[in-house]
């Protein structure tokens, strides 16, 4: 190989806090209902920690950042907010046993899973793949990551999400079904993670629809906070 036919495109990024550098993302990992409440919202019926959370993927390049406007996306008239607690991975690994699983996070900072609700409910009444529901232009906005040091103990706290000032989603991370090193784990039974890869880790209940002009400010606990405009 003597070169690229064209320039690679520079990897998508989370700025680090209290660093120049920058986090360069691989990979966008997602959990399905996390939350025994946003199941229900969701007409489901909540998984169980000792079984398997569904896992699926957003593309890196959809990621955004704080203070981004957000074009209201095509092809939807349901685009619905998700707040989540994001974990980046600094290095990976298989078969990667839950004990140790906090080894391999890097840090964490405030994620949104924007989500074409209208076409992921089409997507699964036809048993159809959902990766158009979730991965668009601008679909994952995140915030300034923030280094876990030495801690090997995940966040906790409020996760919280209000647009226009309205509190929409309140919750806890503790409430997650399947905890973050357990998703780590079960998660690395199935793939080979990297260094770079990115976990979002579900939403707590309360999702609901955004309108072009609304204002969405994410916080957690200890973390931080994500402000977007969708316009
Ligand atoms: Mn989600």
């Amino acid at each position: 190989m003597t070169g690229y036919v064209f320039p690679p495109a520079p990897p998508p990024f989370l700025p680090v806090a209290g660093r120049r550098e920058v986090f360069p993302v691989r990979r966008i990992f997602c959990v399905g209902q996390n939350y025994a409440l946003h199941a229900a919202e969701m007409g489901a019926k909540a998984g169980t920690a000792e079984g398997s959370p569904v896992f699926f993927m957003k593309p890196a390049d959809s990621l955004a950042h704080d203070g981004d406007i957000i074009p209201y996306p095509p092809q939807t008239a349901s685009l619905h907010h998700e707040v989540e607690l994001v974990a980046a991975l600094g290095m990976g690994g298989a078969d990667i046993p839950e004990q140790s699983a906090m080894e391999h996070v890097f840090g964490y900072t405030v994620g949104l899973d924007l989500t074409r609700r209208d076409l992921q409910k089409l997507a699964k009444d036809g048993g159809k793949p959902w990766d158009l529901a979730k991965g668009f232009d601008h679909a994952t906005p995140c915030g300034l990551l923030i280094p876990a040091g030495a801690s090997q103990t995940p966040p906790q706290g409020a996760i919280q999400l209000s647009v226009n000032g309205d509190i929409r989603q309140d919750g806890q991370l503790a409430d997650m079904i399947w905890p973050l090193p357990r998703l780590i784990a079960i998660l690395s039974r199935f793939i080979t993670l990297q260094p770079g890869d990115i976990l979002m880790t579900g939403t707590p209940a309360g999702v609901g629809a955004l309108e072009s002009g609304d204002k969405v400010d994410a916080h957690i606990d200890g973390i931080g906070d994500l402000s977007v405009t969708i316009r």
